[in-house]
């Protein structure tokens, strides 16, 4: 069997004060370089499970394992920097620094991740040859990220969680803003990329059509039990 990068055992979880949401999953696994796409309904839990998955909340319950590593095991401060080095993260809104320069954004994570930083080299060069292989313009690092388009910033977040090559790429919904056009553009970008690597991909979407392109569909019917009830 490979490697698995990502693995989820008996993992509960509750919003606090959202007594009606529930969401279980018992088992969960993304090998080394496997590309999978997570489907599902809005309110059925992408999104928590992204946040369980790269660390920013805990399970009430179970495991969560990244590497080899179960985070809920380490502290606030270890757990940031073992996501910066393990995890590079899509958010859904891009989640850009708007007053940085579009190189403060994408050389952010290197920060507290040692490791992945090393493995950047030259992280300056590193970044703006990711700007180019990503189709953004010439000296676009020293632009702030509020002065790009909504598809120029996609790419910028998508070369932040590219950068120094972590093990996994996670990504909610990251082509929901694009044309189909630029949403093939953009998938041909983060293949090329993570086939390079060996990289590992969980994206979520509510578009099946995405499907054929990844090694796995899931839905996250098939894989989690989900409480959902008005309160
Ligand atoms: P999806 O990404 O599949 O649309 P979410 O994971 O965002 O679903 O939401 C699942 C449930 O968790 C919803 O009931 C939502 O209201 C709730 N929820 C999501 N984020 C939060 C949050 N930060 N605080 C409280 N409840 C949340
Ligand atoms: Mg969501």
């Amino acid at each position: 069997m490979s490697e698995a990068v990502l693995t989820l055992s008996n993992v509960g979880y509750r919003w606090p004060g959202r007594a009606g949401f529930a969401l279980t999953v018992p088992d969960l696994a993304v090998a080394l370089g496997e590309s999978v796409l997570l489907l599902g309904e809005s309110g059925s839990g992408k999104s928590t499970l992204l946040s369980l998955i790269c660390g920013a909340i805990l399970p009430d319950s179970g495991v969560v394992s990244i590497a080899g590593t179960e985070i809920s095991s380490l502290s606030g401060g270890a757990r940031d920097r073992y996501r910066a080095e393990q995890i590079g993260v899509i958010f859904q809104q891009f989640n850009l620094l708007p007053f940085g320069t579009v190189s403060d954004n994408i050389l952010l994570p290197l920060r507290f991740a040692p490791a992945r930083r090393k493995r950047a080299g030259v992280a300056l060069a590193e970044a703006t040859q990711l700007c180019a292989t990503l189709g953004l313009p010439e000296g676009v690092g020293s632009e702030k990220a509020s002065a790009l388009s909504v598809g120029q910033q996609q790419r910028v977040a998508v070369a932040r969680a590219l950068i120094g090559h972590p093990p996994l790429i996670i990504a909610d919904e990251p082509t929901s803003a694009l044309d189909a056009n630029s949403q093939a553009a953009f998938l041909d970008l983060l293949f090329a990329q993570t086939q390079t690597h060996q990289t590992s991909l969980l994206m979520v979407s509510h578009d099946p059509r995405l499907g054929e392109r990844f090694d796995r569909v899931i839905n996250i019917e098939d894989i989690a039990k989900i409480a959902r009830s008005a309160s």
